[in-house]
């Protein structure tokens, strides 16, 4: 607290890993007379500016951008760039601190990072966005390069942004290099990347399944959120026989009880990612359906349940009440969407909880391959993307597994997450001495 002032969202990071992490740390001695932990929790670096541009109407607006360089032990920085109003260091302290034991889980040689800005891209014309992205990049470019550090997209930074910004790149660097991954498919970017977050997070839930014998074919799913994320887990839940009868967005949520199926996500594509549409909007189109203002999906009765939408959006009472409804696990697509008395509740409940750190690594996996298709100037098939993408996630899946040290019982897939990805970077840390 002294060291770091009102930085809740790190603070509250930083606990969930160090309760699970420090009695490793303390078996130990290696790691315990390193002081890892302390150097671990204070980022290599922090770029702040200001990022100046015109609107519509030819006023100047000025807003400020971060770039969160936590930890390159393992390999260059990797981490998204996050386009939100309530974006703040704190929020982007957190996000950087997570990457670094993501990508670490990942088994790919990717080091952590955050950025974004306080821009709120909503209601912006696409020609305010391409300006504030080209302003934006006109500094970025100084500190980003394929072997320093390559961002990603993340909230509010799509495919449309990651376009601007490496065009941008591109202009004033006079090279073409995979400096940014989410790029568009006739640019170097890779198969399955826009799908891969989604996809990916149920993945491992069906892993988590498997490894009791279940599957989550037949399962009621519940699912937050409506953008790349969201949207990409549906997909694959009806891929595998599951089904999913919610989506929200921040207006509130809608209740489909005969399923979100691949017409009626078809849909939603076309209203998120073309017509930047409200969610509310299903009901009009899908009238059996219900909307539910300024709520969230989690008293939908459900066997499993996909927070995607953003950092702890399942309070301590929106976690009792999925346990009360008999949810048997929970994947967190969005980062830290649980808040940390929910994560206890879960634990202790012992259902099949999956943190964001596993969950969720599928998408910055398969910008770890869209960065090895670039260096290597050749692009795979879907299907070659997809396997690779499969086969991560069940790695990271029996990586918990191995750490969780549950004696018998329930995987406690936080533990098992967060000393997996701790020790890949921790033994890189020692190995380079005072670093
Ligand atoms: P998008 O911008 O595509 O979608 C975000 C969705 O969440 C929207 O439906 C948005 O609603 C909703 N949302 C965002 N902020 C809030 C809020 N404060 N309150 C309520 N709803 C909110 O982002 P992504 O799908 O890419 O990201 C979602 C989550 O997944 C984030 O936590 C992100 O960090 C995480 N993630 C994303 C990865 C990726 O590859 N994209 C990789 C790993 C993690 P509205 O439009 O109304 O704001």
């Amino acid at each position: 607290e002294r060291r770091n002032p009102g930085e809740v969202e790190f603070h509250q990071a930083v606990q969930e890993f160090v309760e699970t992490v420090m009695p490793f740390v303390m078996d130990h001695q290696k790691y315990r007379d390193a002081q890892i932990l302390e150097r671990m929790t204070e980022p290599d670096r922090i770029v702040i500016f200001r990022v100046t541009w015109q609107d519509d109407s030819g006023q100047i607006r000025a807003n400020r951008a971060w770039r969160v360089q936590f930890n390159n032990s393992i390999g260059p920085y990797k981490g998204g760039l996050r386009f939100h109003p309530d974006v703040t260091l704190s929020v982007l302290k957190f996000l950087g601190f997570e990457q670094t034991f993501k990508n670490s889980l990942t088994g790919l040689p990717m080091g952590g990072a955050k950025g974004g800005a306080n821009f709120n891209p909503k209601g912006k014309s696409d020609s305010e966005v391409m300006r504030f992205c080209q302003s934006m990049m006109t500094e970025l470019q100084r500190h980003i390069g394929e072997d320093t550090d390559v961002p990603a997209g993340d909230i509010g930074v799509s495919g449309r942004e990651i376009s601007y910004l490496f065009g941008q790149y591109k202009r004033l660097a006079n090279r073409y290099a995979g400096i940014l991954t989410g790029k568009g498919l006739s640019f170097g970017g890779s198969q399955v990347r826009t799908e891969a977050t989604g996809y990916g997070c149920v993945y491992f839930c069906e892993n988590m399944f498997r490894h009791v014998g279940d599957s989550l074919a037949g399962k009621r799913c519940i699912v937050s959120g409506s953008g790349n994320v969201a949207i990409y887990t549906v997909e694959k839940l009806n891929h595998l026989g599951a089904k999913a009868v919610t989506l929200s967005d921040s207006s509130g949520f809608i209740y489909d009880p005969d399923g979100i199926d691949a017409d009626k996500l078809a849909w939603v594509k076309d209203l998120k990612e073309v017509r930047r549409g409200r969610i509310a909007e299903y009901t009009e189109r899908f009238p059996h359906a219900s909307f539910y203002p300024d709520a969230n999906p989690w008293g939908v009765e459900a066997d499993a349940a996909f927070p995607s939408a953003t950092q702890n959006e399942i309070s301590l009472e929106d976690a009792q009440t999925l346990l009360k409804n008999g949810v048997r696990a929970v994947a967190e697509g969005a980062n830290m969407p649980t808040v940390i008395e929910g994560a206890h509740a879960f634990m202790k409940a012992g259902i099949l909880y999956a943190p964001s750190k596993a969950a969720n690594a599928g998408g910055v996996a398969v910008s770890g391959l869209e960065q090895s298709q670039n260096a290597l100037r050749i692009s795979w098939g879907r299907e070659e993307v997809d396997k690779r993408l499969q086969d991560i996630m069940s790695d990271i899946h029996d990586k918990c597994v191995h750490y969780a040290n549950d004696g018998g019982g329930p995987v406690n897939y936080v533990r098992g997450a967060n000393i997996a990805g701790f020790v890949k970077v921790a033994d890189a840390m020692l190995a380079y001495g005072a670093v």
